[in-house]
């Protein structure tokens, strides 16, 4: 089986995003509106060298800031169960929000089974990348919270060579 990288957090945090920066326009054939997959899409990424499949999670909530308890239990069932390593994603425009503490608590119980990096997005400038030491109150940052700009490319660097570490 293929490395898989799954991307989960709240909506509007900027996943699809990153995914689309991730997988340019190889996205998976499996990824069509059928509906078992219309909840995720599947693409596929490359980093020096090494290839790996990603997962964006949370289609079915798309363009709404309505998600529910047994929406984000889905969610990262999904991602731990598909993939060998999970991005969690936060907005470091917003800050810290409540969905995202409920992301926070129902992932930290795979701390140790599954590598989750949390990835504060929307850290477009160098201001606001040192402004998400705010993310570590949620308990999933040990080692390092990776600011990125889905939208610019910052930061994505760092953390792809991390991630790719795992494979
Ligand atoms: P999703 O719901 O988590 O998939 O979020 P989207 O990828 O649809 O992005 C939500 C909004 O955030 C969109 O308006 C994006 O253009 C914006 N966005 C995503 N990434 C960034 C980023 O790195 N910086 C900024 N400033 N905006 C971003
Ligand atoms: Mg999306």
């Amino acid at each position: 089986k293929q490395n898989t990288v799954a991307i989960v957090g709240r909506p509007n945090v900027g996943k699809s995003t990153l995914f689309n920066r991730l997988v340019g326009q190889r996205k998976a054939i499996m990824d069509n509106e059928s509906g078992v997959t219309r909840d995720r899409h599947y693409g596929y990424g490359d980093w020096i060298g090494k290839n790996f499949t990603v997962i964006d999670t949370g289609g079915y909530v798309h363009n709404s800031e309505d998600i529910f308890e047994g929406e984000i239990n889905k969610q990262v069932k999904l991602a731990i169960e598909e993939a060998d390593v999970v991005l969690f994603m936060v907005d470091a425009d917003a800050g810290v929000h409540s969905l995202d503490e409920e992301f926070a608590h129902v992932l930290r119980r795979y701390i140790g089974k599954k590598p989750i990096y949390l990835v504060a997005n929307k850290a477009d400038t160098n201001l606001r990348a040192n402004g998400v030491g705010e993310f570590y109150s949620l308990g999933l940052g040990d080692g390092e919270i990776y600011a990125i700009s889905s939208a610019n490319g910052h930061g994505t660097g760092e953390l792809l060579d991390a991630v790719v570490a795992n494979f």
